[in-house]
């Protein structure tokens, strides 16, 4: 990669950090716009972040997941979109739109592989200087994989590095659990491939799930299957919530039917017994002795523990903000999405995900010509639809261009939700609900055990963390919600 000589702003590309779908979509509308991108992949290949999760079927057709300037730059080229009403497989993104996408001989000279931003700023200012800070342009600290960094210019910058790579910790205030780093062998952040190459690993194991939402629903379903091959797996799903009407989702009245059917096959598993849940369980302690992990958590009967072999942590994922500290950002500061945009997707208020349309003026910061978009746009919310991203980078190109009727000019048609899982944010609390392990209990069972003597805890106090009893939940709805977005 070659450091690019002082030029005046307007020679200078856009650039974009990361060739996930949101990025390539936004190199395509800087294309289509006569505009030249550079854009900036941490990973070996394209797509690195959904690589991790390429076994997983997605829930939305390709009509949701394709954008409409790469389809037109593809389809200039021959390219035809898969049946429009099949929903891909991470792989297939990847195989069939992404991949192809990046190959085209007016993109792939634009993206930069193994080529980490590590660090933004402006030429010869720092965070705290104005005067000429709007006309500066950008400095990208980028890091090589032979170690080596550059310094590049943009004139201005889309950060859609995702947050797939930034996963929550598994205590559920936010920190890790005591013991957490200490025993990374022993978990696994994200939806292991477990048909696939992770299979041995989890094979006739017991395996601990935590985590409300589709990813850990999507990592159950694969542990359950599993099972049919090895009948010794043993699945436990730990919650902190016991509204399960809220994790189960909108079922048949989901617009996308795939997954309200995640919803449907997890409920029905759980009550065949395939799937032991401990909720509300929440973790405080990891340790490992002869015997396997233990977790323990706090429940309303007070300390128990569940013993497993290994931890599957679908938590959810934030925003990694470290690179983008010399910058002037606004953000929300719950969600560590922009302040306009918080409240359109707050799941605390908006538990079924319905968002209205929004773009450039919604994603604006302080620091101008500077945009984060996709998954991290949505900074620590869950509920991301690449719909959204795709109209996000449309509007923000047109800013970029002066096309400022184009950039407010915001249509989104997403499909409602009627979901409501955000397990990582809810409240409700009530008493443990463990079901027996695998249908027959066996030496694998993962029974919480009361061990209300191991409750040193490193002698933190407690007392202040008081489960609420069950009927003080607040649900007003009968999808569980409760709030007023669920129509
Ligand atoms: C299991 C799963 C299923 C999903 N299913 C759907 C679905 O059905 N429908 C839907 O609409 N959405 C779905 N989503 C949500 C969302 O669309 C995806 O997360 C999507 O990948 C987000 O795209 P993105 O481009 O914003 O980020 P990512 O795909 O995460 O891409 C970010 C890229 O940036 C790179 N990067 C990160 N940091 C740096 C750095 N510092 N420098 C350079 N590069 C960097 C990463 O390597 C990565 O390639 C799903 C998400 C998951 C996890």
């Amino acid at each position: 990669m070659k450091v690019n000589t002082i030029m005046t702003n307007q020679a200078l590309p856009v650039a974009i950090i990361g060739a996930g779908p949101v990025g390539l979509a936004a190199a395509a509308h800087l294309l289509e716009r006569g505009e030249t991108p550079i854009i900036f992949e941490a990973g070996a290949e394209i797509g690195a972040n959904i690589r991790q999760w390429e076994h997983v079927r997605m829930f939305s057709p390709w009509e949701y997941t394709a954008d409409r300037a790469t389809v037109a730059l593809l389809e200039s080229h021959g390219w035809e979109m898969p049946p429009k009403d099949t929903s891909p497989t991470g792989r297939d993104l990847i195989e069939k739109y992404m991949q192809p996408f990046a190959q085209l001989p007016e993109v792939r000279q634009h993206i930069h592989l193994n080529s980490r931003v590590t660090a933004i700023s402006r030429r010869y200012i720092d965070k705290m200087k104005d005067t000429n800070r709007e006309s500066a342009p950008f400095v990208i600290r980028v890091q090589c994989d032979d170690g080596s960094e550059e310094i590049i210019e943009a004139r201005a910058v889309i950060d859609a590095s995702g947050t797939w790579h930034s996963p929550n910790p598994l205590g559920s205030d936010g920190l890790p659990a005591m013991g957490e780093s200490s025993h990374q062998a022993h978990i696994y952040y994200g939806i292991p491939d477990v048909q696939g190459k992770y299979q041995q690993r989890y094979a006739n194991k017991r395996v601990m799930v935590v985590g409300g939402g589709h990813s850990a629903i999507n990592a159950l379903l694969d542990l359950v299957n599993l099972q049919d091959s090895y009948p010794k797996t043993c699945v436990t799903w730990v919650l902190r919530t016991t509204n399960m009407q809220r994790i189960y989702g909108g079922g048949s009245d989901d617009a996308l039917p795939a997954r309200g059917q995640l919803g449907i096959r997890i409920r029905t598993l759980v009550e065949a017994g395939r799937v032991s849940i401990a909720a509300p369980f929440r973790i405080r302690k990891i340790s490992t002795d002869e015997t396997g992990v233990t977790v323990t958590g706090e429940t309303p009967q007070g300390f128990e523990t569940l013993q497993v072999d290994e931890i599957v942590a679908a938590t959810g994922a934030r925003p990694d903000l470290i690179m983008l500290r010399e910058l002037r950002l606004a953000l929300d500061s719950s969600l560590e999405t922009t302040p306009l945009l918080a409240p359109m997707i707050d799941p605390n208020i908006h538990s079924c995900g319905t968002v209205r349309p929004h773009g450039e003026a919604e994603l604006r910061h302080p620091e101008k010509d500077f945009y984060i978009v996709g998954m991290k746009s949505y900074g620590r919310a869950p509920t991301f639809l690449l719909a959204t991203g795709y109209e996000q980078v449309r509007s923000i190109v047109a800013a970029l261009v002066g096309d400022w009727e184009a950039a407010r000019d915001v249509q989104l048609n997403l499909p409602e939700t009627g979901v409501c899982v955000t397990d990582w944010l809810s409240d409700e609390i009530s008493s443990v609900a463990a079901s027996a392990c695998c249908g027959t209990p066996s030496e694998n069972v993962a029974t919480p055990v009361a061990v209300q003597e191991v409750v040193s805890l490193n002698a933190i106090s407690l007392s202040s963390t008081k489960p609420q009893p069950v009927d003080s939940q607040t649900s007003s709805r009968d999808c569980g919600c409760d709030d007023t977005c669920c129509t």
